[in-house]
């Protein structure tokens, strides 16, 4: 049986503090790649890590911030230029189709209307159903970050869970979301205060007695979090670490 593995493409927050790249994760099953989120530097972190994107045929965004979904553009022009011919599966919440024509039109003027050998589908993540997408099943829920639409992830492929929060405050929904997952990636911005709609460390240790997951690796990290890792009693992701789930 061929294994399930999570490249952790990027694990930073938003400003490339510690040198990171911005939110990227692929999920790897034989020839399937599913990649979970896509920030402005992905694409850099993507060929760094030495996978090629236009093996990515499923993107799946948490959040539309620019560190979570602005590497879009980006990915869809690298495969016109590359010659793609499959055609990417963008999976979002509400608004990403709108979102990724207006970046594309700030970043690349005329970018939208250019002839492709593929067509970008979107599709709009509802609610706690698990969907379809490519070889994944996603749940998605609503999260606490009110300046973007904000979803937590449950993705399932070939019999693997992974969870993933994106960037919120403390929910009791993810307790029920991680149950029983092989992996929950948890967003750990600050180690020593809170931020509005962010995950930091205290909160996540006070919880993690609730969280019923076989590993937590914590990511999306502040100067103040890196400062800190020693002291964490969890596991740290960082850019290009592999794990099999
Ligand atoms: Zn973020």
């Amino acid at each position: 049986v061929s294994s399930v593995d999570l490249v952790l493409v990027g694990t930073g927050d938003a400003f490339g503090n510690g040198g990171r790249f911005q939110t990227c994760f692929v999920l790897r099953h034989d020839d399937d790649a599913v990649m979970i989120d896509c920030g402005a530097s992905s694409l850099t972190a993507l060929k760094a890590a030495g996978i090629g994107p236009n093996d990515i045929e499923t993107v799946v965004l948490t959040n539309l911030h620019g560190d979570h979904f602005g590497g879009l553009p980006f990915l869809v022009l690298d495969g016109q230029f590359r010659r793609r011919e499959h055609r990417p599966m963008i999976a979002g919440p509400p608004g990403t189709a709108d979102r990724l024509h207006r970046a594309m039109d700030v970043l690349f003027p005329n970018s939208r209307s250019a002839s492709r050998r593929f067509e970008t589908r979107v599709v709009e993540l509802g609610f706690d159903d698990p969907t379809s997408v490519g070889p994944a099943a996603v749940r998605a829920i609503e999260v606490e970050q009110p300046d973007t639409p904000a979803r937590a992830l449950r993705v399932e492929m070939a019999g693997t869970v992974l969870v993933y929060t994106g960037d919120t405050a403390w929910t009791d929904r993810l307790i029920d979301l991680a149950a029983g997952a092989d992996l929950l990636v948890a967003e750990s911005y600050f180690f020593g205060r809170d931020v509005p709609f962010h995950l930091s460390y205290p909160t996540l240790a006070s919880q993690r007695g609730q969280l019923d997951c076989k590993r937590i690796l914590l990511t999306h990290t502040s100067p103040d979090m890196l400062a800190h890792q020693h002291e964490a009693q969890f596991e740290w992701a960082h850019d290009n670490m592999v794990v099999t789930l």
